[in-house]
């Protein structure tokens, strides 16, 4: 029997940016699976460029995968944020000072190898019923596997355990996450003529001065569990125009917003509609089209909840939120419970840093197999 720290290694070892396929990963996960006596099945799909990904359900040894409801499923995803060309060591894992480092050690790829451990280790009949265990494709590029299982309606459960590195707290709630482009027009001219034509960068300069002030604004609603406790506006890009002596037609950016939960979600995309009405006051042409390109709620779990009650006493740690989007607020869509949890902390993620305690992922092997047991 492998141990929670082979399987992890094996898993580093195979590469996942989301742009291959997670068929390897998926693979490796089925023939541990298999080995421990549970059945799986896979849903498979093709993404935009034609890549085949894996998504995958598992269940105990004497429960049927197709058998509803899920009591309680634990979720995963298999794919990695791309790696940098400055980390040689990223699929080679290395062990120092009590931390494993490599991609993925961390997100996510040490709460896949937890799962894997605690399944081979717990005996079957023991199991709750109704456990699934769900792996997932694409969730760095905006949880797309896990949005296909639950758009098929295959994936129901009443309550939901997502691996994210939490540092082993069960973390109850968390943020949304809102992207928009908006695009400002203008009018080309001649620069030597500028009363012949309409700026959409100086347009695009007010619009985005007034979208900073109502930053401040959306500040007054306080969600006290989060920190920073409010929803955070970011224009994390911006171009326009296209020669130093051109009236520039077109100014676009990149709007995104991380709703605190309860907030509706088209709160920010229509204050910045309504922004653009108060400046055609003083500017009758000016023009924009503001298009959302995701959106997910936020999510909570009340701290009186039986998930939350169950991993508190479990890991003897309270319940936080976290600032990071995860499968979490989708799966709020349909779950009763949402619960993110797993060794590591997320602040090593998405670097060359990252890494996992040894010790958490020895605690979350056993956190898990009482939690399987439990509920
Ligand atoms: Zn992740």
């Amino acid at each position: 029997m492998k141990t929670v720290v082979q399987h992890l290694s094996n898993l580093i070892r195979i590469p996942s940016p989301s742009f291959l396929s997670n068929r390897p990963i998926i693979d490796y996960a089925a023939a541990a699976l298999d080995e421990a006596q549970w059945h799986s099945r896979e849903i498979v799909y093709r993404d935009a460029a034609g890549v085949e990904k894996v998504n995958l359900i598992a269940a105990p040894l004497r429960q049927n995968v197709d058998d509803t409801p899920i009591q309680l499923a634990l979720m995963c995803h298999t794919d990695t944020v791309p790696y940098s060309k400055d980390w040689p060591q990223a699929l080679e894992p290395v062990i120092a000072d009590g931390l494993l480092h490599g991609c993925g050690a961390c997100d996510v790829k040490g709460f896949l190898a937890c799962l894997l451990t605690s399944i081979a280790q717990s005996d079957s009949s023991s199991l709750l019923d109704g456990l699934r265990l769900i792996l997932t494709a694409d969730e760095e590029i905006g949880c797309v596997g896990a949005a296909h299982l639950v758009g098929s309606e295959l994936l129901k459960p009443r309550r939901v355990v997502v691996g994210e590195p939490t540092s082993l707290h069960p973390a109850r709630a968390g943020k949304g996450y809102g992207l928009a482009e908006v695009t400002v027009f203008g009018e080309e001219a001649h620069s030597a003529l500028p009363h012949k034509g309409r700026s959409a960068i100086y347009r695009a300069a007010r619009l985005v001065t007034a979208i900073e002030e109502y930053s401040a604004f959306l500040a007054e609603e306080q969600h006290p569990f989060f920190s920073p406790g409010f929803t955070t506006l970011n224009i994390g890009t911006i171009q326009g125009g296209t020669a130093k002596n051109t009236i520039p037609g077109q100014c676009r950016f990149q709007l995104e917003w991380r709703p605190i939960p309860g907030q509706a979600g088209d709160t920010v995309p229509a204050a910045v509609l309504k922004i653009a009405d108060t400046l055609r006051s003083t500017d009758p042409d000016f023009q924009c089209k503001l298009q959302v390109l995701r959106h997910q709620n936020g999510f909570e779990s009340p701290a009186s909840s039986r998930l939350v009650r169950s991993i508190e006493a479990i890991t003897g740690r309270a319940a936080v939120s976290i600032p990071f989007g995860s499968e979490g607020s989708l799966l709020a869509s349909v779950a009763e419970e949402v619960i993110v949890f797993g060794p590591g902390d997320m602040q090593t993620a998405h670097s060359s840093r990252e890494c996992v305690p040894l010790n958490e992922l020895n605690e979350a092997v056993n956190c898990l197999q009482s939690l399987m047991k439990r509920g």
